[in-house]
């Protein structure tokens, strides 16, 4: 059935597209309005999701009525060891559960330390990560995890998970969102069954809950959590946990919960820079290499796109990926071209927005001047160079003309302009001073 489908979808989405997405696929299946796939990659399978989702599933529905939603997965035995399958939705009907009845999230097999990129930004907090998966005595109860959106806080507590559970197999390691928390206590109250929720949490060894945000302002279930989280405490039992923000800073929530969140080790992760974005990059550029060997990729495309794209690791990697598919599809190196054809629209949602006022100040301070002396009409050297090397940032981290420059610099000609950003050019190049000095600028300011 498949077989034949095959040749109508091969029709509508055109030779190239079902020789390069829709041939490697292997059917596995229907059960319960979802067609089941065997894709060659993680990669593989979301992008036929999202481009030709509609289209099989339409296909495949127009034989087998019923069919809603299609899933894609990795080989087999592999796989299957490191996607337990998502938690039932009845209840189990023991009172004790069996481990793999824990209530905990599926852990994604892609999160472990080797996959993790480390710099700077992430040190202590992938340092700490390494010491509690290690296992042995516990020292930091409970580890705190904190930072921004898309910086890496799943993927450093799935990769303890994996670790701990890789080091001794009996252990019992649950892990869980702070919302899959509260629902399964909501759960528990309703089917008048706290009894088993309590001895649920209180018996596994390590318990890890992502984005504890998410119970600020949530009485009950931060009750239900202090106490959870008292009683594995007590018992010497490793806690983990994540959050958007410091503890101090997460509002309404308990302050006996803030203090003990505070009562271990606190480590946040700091917004990517440069270097761990590049690293990021080069890292699941290497790996996508693998899956298309003929693939170019030209030098310098990386540095942009590490340059050009927010600290949101994981809007770096929609990019790599849009990049590398639409290079197989279209049967081009991926090279400049292809960055602005392909990533338009992130380049603009990312576009800097670092402002002309801005880069004077941090160079006037930078200099110790005074940012009237910046804008001002002197032109002694001590005032002239870092008024040239603002000019030059501005040229380079803002879309402004260099007319537009000029007339923030007290009105000056935008041929003054040029100049001075030439003169920088040139100076980065025999002076090794002013190429750090403005290197730290750039930094500071992209930071
Ligand atoms: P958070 O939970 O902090 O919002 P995630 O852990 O979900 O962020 O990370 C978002 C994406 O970025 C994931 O695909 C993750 O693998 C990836 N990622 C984040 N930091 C790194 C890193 N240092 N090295 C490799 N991948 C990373
Ligand atoms: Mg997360």
């Amino acid at each position: 059935q498949w077989g034949a489908l095959q040749t109508t979808i091969c029709k509508t989405v055109g030779d190239n597209n079902y020789q390069t997405w829709i041939k490697p696929l292997r059917f596995c299946g229907l059960e319960g309005g979802v067609a089941r796939f065997d894709a060659p990659t993680n990669f593989f399978g979301n992008y036929v999701s999202q481009n030709f989702g509609d289209l099989l599933i339409s296909q495949i529905a127009s034989v087998n009525p019923g069919v809603r939603r299609l899933t894609f997965k990795v080989g087999d035995a592999a796989n299957s060891v490191a996607t337990p399958p998502a938690p039932k939705p009845e209840p189990a009907a023991a009172a004790q559960p069996a481990r793999d009845e824990l209530p905990g999230a599926p852990l994604d097999s892609r999160f472990t330390f080797d996959s993790f990129v480390v710099g700077k930004p992430n040190e202590l907090a992938h340092a700490a990560a390494k010491r509690v998966a290690e296992g042995g005595p516990v020292t930091f109860n409970p580890l705190f995890l904190y930072g921004g959106v898309g910086l890496g806080k799943t993927h450093l507590m799935h990769a303890i998970a994996w670790e701990l559970r890789a080091r001794n197999p009996g252990l019992v390691v649950l892990y869980l969102s702070a919302e899959q928390f509260m629902y399964r206590f909501v759960q528990a109250l309703r089917e008048r069954r706290m009894m088993d929720f309590k001895e649920m949490f209180r018996s596994v060894d390590v318990l890890m809950v992502d984005d504890v945000q998410f119970i600020a302002g949530k009485d009950s279930t931060q009750e239900e959590f202090f106490h959870t989280f008292n009683a594995l405490v007590d018992q010497n039992k490793q806690i983990i946990i994540s959050a958007d923000r410091a503890p101090d800073e997460i509002k309404d929530l308990e302050n006996r919960i803030r203090s003990r969140l505070q009562s271990g080790l606190v480590v946040d992760l700091h917004p990517t820079d440069y270097e761990l974005r590049l690293g990021i990059l080069q890292t699941k550029a290497e790996m996508y290499r693998a899956h298309y060997p003929g693939l170019q990729i030209d030098d310098g495309v990386l540095e942009f796109l590490a340059q050009r794209i927010s600290t949101n690791v994981r809007v770096l990697e929609g990019a790599l990926t849009r990049l590398f598919a639409f290079a197989s599809l279209v049967g081009k190196p991926i090279n400049m071209d292809l960055v602005h054809d392909s990533l338009a629209d992130v380049l603009r949602a990312s576009e800097r927005k670092i402002s002309i006022d801005e880069i004077q100040r941090k160079v006037a301070d930078h200099y110790n001047i005074r940012l009237s002396d910046i804008v001002g009409p002197k032109r002694v050297r001590t005032f002239a160079r870092p008024r040239q090397v603002a000019m030059y940032l501005c040229k380079q981290l803002t879309s402004r003309s260099l007319p537009e420059i000029g007339r923030r610099f007290g009105g000056r000609d935008h041929t003054t302009v040029m100049h001075g950003v030439r003169r920088i050019e040139e100076l980065r190049q025999q002076d090794g001073q002013i190429d750090e000095d403005v290197e730290m600028l750039r930094r500071a300011l992209e930071a």
